[in-house]
């Protein structure tokens, strides 16, 4: 930026010199050299100001307003974005592992995870993504969580238990929505962030089974499919919802959008990683800025009080091979998938 001064200084005080040559005859011409010689040098400094004013203002839209900057290039993010699948790829072989071992293409169900969840396997080296997926139960969760760097915090009058790298983030992230009158708070107690498989499993439940009523009364499903739905294993049970949603038979809380995202499907929510946050003050866009700035972003389509912790810088999200979609004034980053494994 100096050197754009220095290169449009000289060249902006050039006319004022030019007429030095034809001014200095009179008395007035020197008066007028002082005076179009001012006029220069102000114009100059009013250039320069105007030019380090603009490359702040650049900087203070990268740095603190990214979601106002993201969402007026919302599609270009999305056009310029790497592959998801090249990027995972990548980020897993660091890990030493392989995305046929976390989640097998051919298994549509853990695939159609993936590509709705998956930006959290993208997330700084630091963390400890999941080595699945699907955890299929409480014991197989329960040995992943004992061995993650975690840590439990009391924030806003809820223990927290988050990864060490997440929660220092948070709290860094507090103290500046602080600083600014605000606050970060978890929503809905201990829940909010570290979840077991059962609470997954209940949570899921608490969209199934009310779904399930509706679309029976709505003459939608009959009695012998809800009875067949209820009783079937898991895996079936997830891949016949998700079948369903395709017919316009919505799970979600409100009916009416993907059961994923309204609530993770059991044993797959980035919550079981200690990577999440159910935030209050989701609606607030500085504080949505403050998380952004400390690594934590949207990543669940229109999951609107759930954010991730990746730890990487927003202006980077693209090239990890993550798209920005604006879905209820609030932009979402969320894996770009454009040539999904066959
Ligand atoms: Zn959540």
């Amino acid at each position: 930026m100096l050197q754009s001064l220095f290169l449009s200084g000289p060249l902006s005080l050039a006319p004022g010199f030019i007429t030095v040559s034809s001014l200095v005859r009179s008395r007035f011409s020197l008066l007028k050299l002082f005076l179009v010689s001012l006029l220069s040098i102000l114009c100059c400094s009013a250039l320069a100001q105007s030019q380090t004013g603009g490359q702040a203002n650049l900087k203070a839209r990268t740095g603190n307003e990214p979601h106002s900057m993201t969402r007026s290039t919302a599609v270009d993010h999305a056009g310029t974005a790497a592959s998801f699948y090249e990027e995972l790829r990548k980020a897993l072989k660091k890990r030493k592992t392989r995305v046929e071992n976390i989640c097998p293409p051919s298994d549509s169900v853990a695939r159609r995870v993936l590509e709705e969840y998956g930006a959290i396997f993208l997330a700084i080296k630091k963390v400890t993504t999941p080595p699945v997926c699907i955890f299929t139960s409480e014991e197989q969760v329960a040995k992943f969580q004992d061995k993650l760097d975690y840590v439990t915090e009391n924030v806003a009058g809820a223990d927290i238990e988050l990864q060490t790298a997440a929660m220092d983030a948070l709290i860094e992230a507090r103290k500046q929505a602080h600083q600014e009158g605000l606050d970060i708070t978890p929503r809905d107690g201990s829940e909010a962030a570290r979840r077991s498989y059962d609470d997954s499993l209940h949570l899921w439940n608490t969209r199934f089974l009310p779904a399930l009523e509706h679309w029976l009364a709505q003459g939608k499903l009959s009695e012998e499919q809800v009875v067949r739905l209820k009783s079937m294993p898991l895996r079936s049970q997830i891949a016949h919802v998700l079948e369903l949603e395709k017919s316009g038979i919505y799970f979600s809380k409100d009916l009416s959008k993907s059961i994923l995202y309204s609530i993770a499907a059991p044993g797959t929510s980035q919550h079981i990683a200690m990577l999440a946050l159910d935030v209050n003050e989701f609606d607030n866009s500085r504080v949505r800025e403050i998380l952004a700035e400390h690594g934590w972003f949207q990543t669940v389509l229109s999951d609107l009080p759930h954010f991730t912790f990746l730890g990487l810088e927003e202006e980077d999200l693209p090239k990890h091979g993550l798209k920005s979609v604006e879905a209820d004034g609030q932009i979402f980053w969320i894996p770009n998938v454009v040539d999904p494994p066959r």
